[in-house]
């Protein structure tokens, strides 16, 4: 999974990405741990690995891991190309989902590039150059759909598709927030890969003593959490400042820290939960000798789909899998025992994965 960060200038955007690769050493085993200054990888959080390699005895865990891409330089005017402004629309297209930090603290040491804190016209600013790029792709689709619906009837559906979203974002709102019909109508606009139709994290930036009542005495948080209801995304909490300076606390002091705020879990630890929540993804867990290791997947996907996360080969080849629920194995305390008592089943082509199957797969090569 790859996020994309994207906020006006002097949000805490940078602040926010530099306790990711700070914590990086943690990610330093993962082959495609890129040194690409921008891409940041940081690993998922799962405490049911810790349990499983025990009960397996494997040599390593490998999380899961979420990259995280910095895409700083997206500002006003970026859809016309100031600042490097289409190199960075171009990155914001291969992201699965974009986390958009807002600035929610006030604090005189730090200039506002629009000169106040002003999280909603922050928030359209950048939403706007989006909305602009879509419209350019919108009005060259509908130019080439237009000749050809002229002998091809059946194309006028999608000629009427193609007007209803640019009139939305005519009017200046994203794609994400309009309602369709049908499912195919819903799959077509997603094809159209626009950047308005990326699922949005809002991640408001507050002071720390903002944190732990989870943004309710801000003044800004609320506006921010309104905005995003009304498009159907997603805002969490954090303080860009503390994240930094916990990047690369152990785990022990990290949560002292964090108690110590009046918080339970980290702003990065926030964050991954809710991309999970917002993109509709879920782990299966496979475990050896080797290793210990959690997949990410969309909830929903069947099992030879969910085998092709590990190989293709597995996909292709798919036979079976051997899958037992997280909970009933660590109930019965080792996979021989989990066995015995039935609780280990094997799934076919169409079984739907769930949220911790530790899985076995069968597979021809
Ligand atoms: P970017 O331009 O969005 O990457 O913003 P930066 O991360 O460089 O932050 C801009 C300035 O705001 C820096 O001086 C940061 O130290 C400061 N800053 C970032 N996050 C916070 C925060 O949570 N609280 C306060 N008070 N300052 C912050």
């Amino acid at each position: 999974m790859k996020l994309g960060i994207v906020g006006l200038p002097n949000v805490g955007k940078s602040t926010l990405f530099n306790s990711m690769t700070l914590g990086k050493a943690e990610a330093a085993n993962y082959p495609f741990c890129t040194i690409d200054p921008n891409v940041g990888v940081v690993t998922v959080p799962d405490e049911r690995l810790t349990k499983l390699a025990e009960i397996h005895a494997s040599a390593k865990i490998v999380p899961a891991v979420i990259e995280f891409v910095d895409i700083a330089g997206l500002v006003r005017g970026a859809s016309k190309g100031e600042g490097l402004g289409n190199k960075f629309l171009s990155h914001i297209r291969e992201v699965d989902a974009i986390v958009h930090v807002v600035r929610c603290f006030e604090d005189t040491n730090v200039i506002h590039v629009d000169g106040s804190v002003d999280p909603i016209r922050d928030i359209e600013t950048i939403n706007l150059e989006l909305v602009f790029s879509d419209l350019e792709i919108l009005e060259r689709r509908i130019a080439k759909t237009g000749k050809m619906a002229k002998a091809d009837k059946s194309l006028q559906h999608e000629m009427d598709l193609l007007q209803k979203i640019k009139d939305t974002l005519e009017q200046g709102i994203s794609a994400r927030a309009m309602e369709f019909d049908t499912p195919e109508d819903k799959a077509f606009v997603e094809s159209l890969t626009l950047l308005t139709t990326k699922p949005v994290l809002y991640a408001a930036n507050v002071l720390e003593e903002h944190l732990a009542d989870d943004g309710t005495t801000n003044p800004f948080v609320g506006k921010v959490r309104e905005y995003a209801k009304n498009e159907g995304s997603e805002v969490f909490v954090l303080c860009a400042k503390i994240e930094e300076e916990i990047a690369d606390l152990d785990e022990g002091d990290k949560k002292e820290f964090l108690a110590e705020l009046g918080v339970a879990s980290s702003g990065l630890d926030r964050l991954i939960a809710a991309s999970y929540q917002l993109l509709g993804l879920i782990s299966y867990l496979t475990a050896g000798p080797q290793e210990t290791r959690a997949w990410t997947i969309v909830n929903g996907t069947k099992a030879p789909q969910a085998a092709g996360k590990i190989h293709s080969d597995f996909e292709r080849g798919f036979i079976r899998a051997e899958v037992v629920a997280y909970d009933d194995l660590i109930r019965s305390g080792s996979n021989t025992a989990a066995k015995e008592q039935g609780l280990v089943r094997s799934e076919g082509k169409e079984y739907v994965f769930k949220d911790g199957d530790v899985v076995l797969f069968r597979f021809n090569v």
